[in-house]
């Protein structure tokens, strides 16, 4: 299909949602483009894993070309699995389990998403644009602008940059993001070492969130096993895109306030990872092994926040998506999988625009109205799961450490 030049969509950000919508809007037709911060592609590790639920899979079904849905499933692990809350000695307090349905519950490799998510996208994602403004006027009707002074005209200018979005501010200036008492300092390690996981059987498919004695500290790890080997399933399903990476790793994240984090480490890989380390010490031997075997530059401090609820809406062609908006903590899965839920929507509000069934302004606010209330149902979510797991309520915090876990037989043997 062509693309028609009297609509055009300019989207501030090449993530997760700012890819899906171009793809959906590629596939319908609409001229859109993509601006993005980051000098090149893969300059960021952008994360590690991100298990994609009903929501984010049915948006990937509907944005991406057939083959391309089919490449991301085809490179993820296996459907199914666990999540498991334990003690730090690894005993079970209680498990969920995952539907092992194709469509249910997925872990993907996030760079290699991103990967897919650009896959098509030649000539249409430009890279080292700093987005710093949407201005009004022009024969499109906006121009979004960049930090070089350069800008570009479109009809609607969608704002996907993230949790520190620039055109937040300016778009929806009464909803800046609050702060909450937790961070995250992240890794990643090779989840084969010598020839051997590092991972037990008896935790081969499980999420684990390990709390500590002391309320206000957990630590998590999954290990993320490729399905197909990368380099072949692109091969096969997306020849000519790349696959940027291809071996199976661990991701784990120790969990603790952000008053315990120096503010001259925060930029300090090393020093971020001897925080974890320490930290760490008197959790499980397997967790402890996952700190020590770490790879240095894939470490990542989070500060968790919680985006507040837009009342205003300051552009009438502009809006935003994803984390830029609805920020939450990462409990529950829904940060990612929300931000493409958003990117589905407003693809298709755009294009029912585009065809005449509404105007533009119409199909913008139809996407708000809709996307406030589920993004502010996972942000209360997330944030109430943070509060439970993590909190200083000593009620429940006694019930998941001290109860539960005698309760059931040892998981994981220490020695
Ligand atoms: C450790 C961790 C684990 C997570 N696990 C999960 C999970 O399992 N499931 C899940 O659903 N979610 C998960 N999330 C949340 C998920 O990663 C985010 O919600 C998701 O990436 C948001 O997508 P987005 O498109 O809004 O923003 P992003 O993916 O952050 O993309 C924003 C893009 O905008 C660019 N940008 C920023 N500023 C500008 C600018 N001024 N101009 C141009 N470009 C700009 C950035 O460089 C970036 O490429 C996790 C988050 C963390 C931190």
């Amino acid at each position: 299909m062509g693309t028609s030049t009297d609509f055009s969509v300019a989207i501030a950000g090449a993530g997760l949602s700012g890819l899906c919508l171009a793809q959906y809007l590629m596939r319908a037709g609409v001229d859109v483009h993509v601006y993005e911060r980051d000098a090149g592609p893969f300059v960021r590790r952008q994360g590690y894993r991100i298990i994609l639920d009903q929501h984010g899979l049915q948006a990937l079904r509907e944005s991406l070309p057939r083959a391309l849905y089919q490449l991301a499933l085809a490179t993820g692990d296996e459907p199914g699995g666990h999540l498991r809350f334990t003690d730090s000695r690894l005993r079970d307090a209680f498990t969920i389990t995952f539907k092992d349905e194709p469509h249910a519950t997925r872990q993907v490799d996030r760079l290699t998403l991103r990967s897919i998510l650009q896959s098509g996208l030649n000539g249409r994602i430009h890279y080292g644009k700093d987005a710093v403004a949407v201005e009004t006027g022009g024969p499109a009707g906006l121009r979004l602008r960049f930090s070089d002074g350069g800008s570009a005209a479109a009809t609607v200018v969608v704002g996907a940059d993230g949790v520190g979005s620039a055109l937040r501010p300016q778009l929806m200036p009464d909803a800046d993001p609050a702060n909450t008492p937790m961070a995250g300092i992240y890794g990643r390690s090779p989840l084969h070492r010598n020839g051997e996981s590092v991972i037990p059987e008896a935790l081969r498919t499980s999420g684990v969130l390990a709390l500590a004695d002391r309320p206000g500290r957990a630590f998590f790890f999954t290990s993320m096993r490729f399905g197909e080997s990368p380099q072949e399933a692109f091969g096969r399903l997306a020849p000519g895109n790349y696959a940027p990476t291809g071996y199976d790793y661990v991701m784990w994240g120790l969990l603790l306030q952000q008053q315990e984090v120096p503010a001259d480490s925060r930029g300090d890989l090393l020093a971020l990872w001897r925080l974890a380390s320490q930290l760490s010490v008197d959790f499980h031997p397997v967790i402890r092994r996952l700190v020590g075997t770490a790879e240095l530059d894939a470490t990542v401090l989070n500060l968790f926040a919680t985006g507040r609820r837009p009342r205003r809406w300051e552009v009438p062609r502009a809006t935003m998506m994803g984390d830029a908006v609805h920020v939450m903590p990462p409990f529950g899965a829904h940060g990612g999988n929300t931000a493409l839920r958003d990117a589905a929507l407003l693809g298709r509000k755009l294009v029912e625009a585009r065809a005449g069934d509404a105007s533009v302004e119409e199909a913008i606010a139809g996407y708000q109205n809709e996307m406030v209330p589920y993004a502010f149902r996972a942000v209360d979510t997330a944030a109430g799961l943070m509060r439970r797991l993590t909190g200083g309520a000593a009620a429940p915090h006694w019930v998941l450490t001290r109860v539960l876990p005698r309760l059931h037989r040892v998981t994981v043997p220490e020695a």
